[in-house]
């Protein structure tokens, strides 16, 4: 038999079921469902559907059944998980796919090896200038492209205080560039980033929590 004609029975086999076939119709049903028995199978399924359906006593569904909240988006997830198990991707995708990871992978190591063999930003000492009694410090400041980092050493900040850094640019602003908690006498690094450009930057400056400058450097 015919692909088409199993197509078409298997679409008729409802309305058999339920006697709404025109007399042709069902005789074409009833030859095919006599040679096919994937059909015959899917009849015998549907059966007792229709059986039940006809103990449903229509008078009595005064209400219609409640959807359950969140079953549309449950239908929808479930049909996109089902057709992305069922695609399988055609063999020029795979093709393709190799060649643009192979690419990228290019590119990356391209890209590791140019910044490996780059030189490091340079980093500047800068001089530290007025200090709190008890502080030493030093610093070293690095130029950054997205601004001035500073890499500051220090000792005698009163421990567990928490102090603010500032660069100060060349139109004398301070601009924030963190905060760190002291140590008292143990020597404390921490590096401190600022927005400020090497070119615009003139400075920084330690402040205590009243605003008192604990520590000044001028670039
Ligand atoms: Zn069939």
């Amino acid at each position: 038999m015919s692909r088409e004609e199993h197509r078409a029975t298997r679409e008729q086999l409802g309305a058999y079921v339920l006697e709404q076939l025109a007399d042709d119709e069902r005789i074409a049903v009833r030859a095919h469902l006599d040679g096919c028995a994937l059909c015959r199978a899917e009849l015998v399924e549907l059966e007792p559907v229709v059986v039940r359906l006809g103990e449903v006593d229509a008078d009595r569904l005064t209400d219609r059944p409640a959807v359950p909240p969140g079953l549309g988006d449950l239908v929808v997830s479930r049909l996109m998980v089902e057709q992305r198990r069922r695609w399988r991707p055609p063999r020029w995708v795979g093709v393709a796919a190799a060649a643009v990871l192979i690419a990228a992978v290019g590119a990356f190591a391209g890209w590791f090896a140019s910044e490996s063999g780059r030189p490091s930003v340079p980093v500047e000492s800068v001089a530290v200038g007025q200090a709190a009694p008890g502080v030493s410090a030093s610093a070293a400041l690095v130029p950054h492209t997205w601004g001035v980092e500073i890499k500051l050493t220090a000792a005698g900040f009163g421990e567990g205080t928490p102090y603010r850094v500032v660069v100060v640019d060349r139109q004398g602003h301070d601009v924030g560039a963190g905060e760190f908690v002291g140590t008292g006498a143990a020597e404390m690094r921490c590096n401190l980033n600022s927005s400020v450009l090497r070119g615009n930057a003139a400075g920084f400056k330690v402040l205590d929590p009243s605003g008192v400058v604990a520590l000044s450097s001028s670039f």
